[in-house]
């Protein structure tokens, strides 16, 4: 199937499982995640109607954003952020997806500021058991936000997790209600400062059911590419 054929198909499925949820998110965004893609087949993704892409490494964003067609096409960061790495990334991403502290969220800023911008953010939060993955702990989520909240230059859109892989449908559903659970949670509680509009959850495996619980943007990669081949991106 061509990448065009594959984001119709991700499409239809994520209207199907709007269709299926009892509370279903008005619209949702469907994100092309670009890791280990070449430049040509990104193209070819927004030439097939894709608004909106995704890459997690600083060094390969920078290695192919000279040959992007980004003419209406929203790129976010959503992979773990160094701090000496903020500064080149600050004018060319639309948002940073994976802010999971307060220090990273502190040189967004002073960067932001250089650049005389206000960055939006989605902060990360660590759901499931496993150890190894990246993000805020849920209890923890409150008092960073808060602080967030005082950076001038940060603007919080929302919230964003990477679920350890689960095979088992039900089981991703219920990690994915009790992130949306958090997301609510965290709205109702209007902070200053700080907007719940961004619930970014699923992903080629599981988007179906982040959909189903809430879910408005979605990164999908191996669904529209195929299967990753990790060769590192060479420069022109
Ligand atoms: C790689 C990646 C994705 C996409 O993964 P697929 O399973 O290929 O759809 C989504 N979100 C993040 C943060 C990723 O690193």
């Amino acid at each position: 199937m061509s990448i065009a054929e594959n984001i119709q198909a991700a499409q239809r499925r994520i209207r199907q499982a709007q269709s299926r949820s009892s509370s279903p998110p008005k619209e949702v965004r469907l994100m092309a995640v670009t890791k280990t893609v070449e430049p040509q087949r990104i193209n070819e993704a927004i030439a097939a109607g894709i608004n909106l892409i995704g890459e997690n490494r600083v060094q390969e964003l920078l290695a192919k954003y000279d040959r992007l067609h980004l003419d209406g096409v929203e790129v976010h960061l959503i992979g773990h952020l160094q701090r000496n790495k903020v500064k080149y990334i600050i004018d060319k991403v639309d948002m940073i997806q994976s802010v999971d502290s307060l220090a990273l969220a502190e040189e967004i800023e002073r960067r932001a500021a250089v650049c005389q911008k206000v960055m939006p953010v989605l902060v990360e939060v660590h759901m499931g058991n496993e150890e190894s993955k990246f993000g805020v702990e849920p209890q923890d989520l409150p008092d960073l936000l808060k602080q967030m909240a005082l950076l001038p230059h940060i603007a919080v859109r929302g919230l964003m997790t990477v679920p350890p892989p689960c095979p088992d449908h039900e089981q991703a559903k219920k990690l994915f209600s009790q992130f949306y659970a958090l997301f609510l949670d965290i709205r109702a509680q209007n902070l200053h400062n700080i907007s719940m509009e961004i619930c970014s959850m699923g992903m080629s495996g599981d988007f179906e059911a982040a959909v189903e619980e809430g879910s408005n943007l979605i990164r999908l990669g191996t669904a529209l590419f195929g299967a990753r081949n990790y060769q590192p991106i060479k420069g022109e």
